[in-house]
């Protein structure tokens, strides 16, 4: 059978296409031995496959060695044995579908040379770091809800001079396993720092092989927060010291992993399964022509993601490759987490197949993603994994844009609760009950107030309250990170928030969209450090984090605990209370009462008038401090918030 791009949507969703061509073996890809490698292809359209292996990784290179024949077996795979070690052997396939011959990546390749262009044969096991057997999850049994998530890129974090890592390794994966590191002035940074901070998680940007930078020439600083996916398998080259050869990116990516759970830290990936970088040139694409990409009924691609293709989830070799490709990831690299670009693009069935899979192994990964309703010219039949289908993703969290422009306010000029805007009230209430409209259950919001699209927090803030001086932007930016920290839910915080992270270019211009900045916009600015101002806003974030940690009736799971244990109250504009028991499972307390300042004076409050029986109290949290040390402890009826400020009170 022959195909040509632009029939293809039909053809591939047939009953007969389906039947004759959906393949369930584990083995694609070059499975490697000592004695010998076996390729397999899934290229059912094709009328001849060849395997070219070649001496080195980088495409153009004159050294083709061997060009073998592959053989059709059953459900369109093509395969061929090759004997010898083969081990760091390159390769690809020549597909020749229509009688037009194409030279392609393996999709299912586990490594390649520079930029992605060629695969490589790699024995695994060789590039495991020492006591990797013995790696596990640092946060068994965790709950969803009991996760911490910070996100963060991997150049980012280290390749400003003050991170304190060594020049061979600012930018690059191995930044993460340097232990020591600080400022000139002494401010703690890297590893240790994420570790005193006290995430659980740490979720990377993209850190598989993307294209948008250019590993032949990392001499030259080059940035990009990489959502353009070239090889799904594979770590991006640009984090590794050595792009070139296949097996050093493996080696240092699981480095950087074993690192971080020395720690005890997990590590959340960012995957970004909706679209490809190109969708013409992309290698499953070029052997099996646009199979993984939907089409319109034009033939032209379906761009609800806008970045010119979506991903045909739905079609079954494509839901596969997508399983297939995280339980890899969970496997091999002990990945923690996944986090989906646009997740709205791929199909719930394929969710839920992940998912159950994973999971089978690895209870403890967690699955998020950002479920906005895109338009995308999906088969009929199947629901999008989008906010209001989460019901039918139960493991599956959604990040929640709703607490999110709540918070600080819709994108532009929009101020947010904390930021001066009026009757968000009984909106924070419902978003603090992880009651928002789509949300199910609070393990399946994520709640945050900034991440890397959009403005930084403390830029938006001092954008939308320009006449606001540092101290009172500060307070907001302390009351957002209390709401979203205490809310019922997955809290997330943008790497750098802690520390009133700005991105802002050499003419001191605030960047709204940073993905391909300079590195001069994009670093985290670790000397900020060293400044008191910057060093105290931190020692909240940690606090709310303790405090958090601390009690386990902020961390609920199911939407009945929260309607029976959590009572919410307007007190008057601009002022929130929450009633939380403490005889829920794990609390250690004998209650928490949450108060949320957002008005600009001083707010005296009478517990009793908003229905809290009498009692002594702990103040744990107030608008200078938070942690689990008792501030100060108070046994009368009425209780005085500070301006823009958060309150708990536990009680004694
Ligand atoms: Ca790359």
């Amino acid at each position: 059978m022959s195909i040509s791009k632009n029939s293809v949507a039909s053809i591939y969703t047939t009953e007969k296409f389906i039947e004759e061509y959906t393949y369930t073996g584990e083995d694609l890809g070059a499975v490697w031995s000592k004695d010998s490698t076996t390729f397999k292809v899934w290229a059912p359209t094709a009328e001849k496959v060849q395997v070219a292996l070649y001496g080195s990784g980088t495409a153009g290179t004159d050294d083709l060695t061997k060009k073998i024949d592959m053989t059709k077996g059953e459900k369109g795979v093509w395969s061929v044995t090759v004997d010898g070690d083969l081990n760091g052997t390159y390769y690809t396939y020549f597909v020749t579908n229509n009688g037009e011959e194409a030279e392609a990546c393996d999709p299912y390749a586990r490594t390649t040379g520079v930029n992605g262009n060629r695969a490589m044969v790699i024995d695994l096991a060789s590039t495991n770091p020492e006591d990797w057997s013995d790696d596990v999850s640092p946060n068994k049994d965790m709950k969803y809800t009991d996760a911490v998530l910070y996100e963060l890129h991997v150049r980012d974090f280290s390749i400003d001079e003050s991170s304190g890592v060594s020049d061979a390794h600012r930018g690059k994966f191995l930044a993460f396993t340097e232990k020591g590191t600080k400022t000139a002035g002494g401010a703690v940074t890297g590893i240790d720092y994420l570790k005193e901070l006290g995430v659980t998680h740490v979720h990377l940007l993209p850190s598989y092989d993307y294209g948008s930078v250019d590993e032949s020439r990392l001499d030259e600083p080059q940035f990009n927060w990489g959502y353009d996916p070239v090889n799904y398998n594979v770590p991006e080259g640009s984090y590794s010291t050595d792009p070139f050869h296949g097996e050093v990116r493996v080696k240092e990516m699981k480095q950087m992993v074993k690192a971080l759970h020395d720690s005890g830290i997990n590590v959340v990936m960012d995957v970004v399964y909706n679209h490809v970088y190109d969708a013409d040139t992309f290698c499953f694409n070029k052997i099996v022509p646009g199979y993984f990409s939907r089409q319109k009924p034009d033939g032209t691609y379906s761009n609800g993601s806008y970045c010119g293709n979506d991903t045909a989830s739905e079609r079954a070799m494509v839901q596969k490759y997508i399983v297939d490709s995280i339980f890899y990831w969970a496997d091999e690299y002990h990945i923690d987490g996944f986090r989906f670009d646009l997740v709205g693009l791929l199909d719930t069935e394929t969710i839920n197949k992940l998912v159950e899979k994973v999971h089978e192994k690895y209870p403890d990964v967690i699955f998020y993603g950002e479920g906005w309703d895109l338009p995308t010219a999906v088969e009929e039949g199947n629901y999008l994994a989008i906010q209001k289908n989460a019901d039918k993703t139960p493991d599956f969290a959604y990040f929640s844009d709703d607490i999110r422009d709540l918070i600080a306010g819709k994108n532009g000029e929009n101020t947010g609760f904390v930021s001066g805007a009026d009757g968000c009230e009984d909106e924070i209430g419902a978003c603090f009950m992880a009651q928002t409209p789509w949300c199910p259950k609070p393990d399946q919001t994520v709640n945050y107030v900034s991440c890397h699209d959009n403005y930084t927090l403390m830029d938006k803030l001092r954008i939308t309250r320009p006449d606001a001086p540092q101290a009172e932007l500060i307070r907001m930016n302390k009351l957002a990170a209390a709401v979203y920290m205490l809310s019922q839910g997955i809290p997330f915080i943008h790497a750098g928030e802690e520390f009133l992270r700005i991105k802002e270019d050499e003419n001191g211009k605030i960047v709204e969209n940073s993905f391909d900045s300079s590195d001069y916009v994009n670093r985290l600015r670790w000397y900020q450090l060293e400044d008191p101002i910057y060093a105290e806003v931190l020692e909240y974030y940690k606090g709310l984090i303790q405090f958090r940690k601390n009690h386990a009736a902020l961390r609920l799971t199911t939407a009945e605990e929260v309607t029976s244990n959590v009572r919410y109250q307007k007190v008057t504009d601009g002022v929130v209370l929450f009633e939380i028991n403490g005889n829920v499972s794990g609390e250690t307390s004998n209650g928490i009462v949450i108060i949320f300042n957002a008005s600009a004076k001083n707010q005296k409050i009478s517990l009793s008038d908003a229905g809290v029986a009498a009692g002594e109290w702990n103040i744990c949290i107030n608008g200078q401090q938070a942690g689990t040390e008792i501030l100060e402890t108070v046994a009368e009826d009425m209780v005085m918030a500070a301006p823009i400020s958060a309150m708990a009170l536990v009680r004694g």
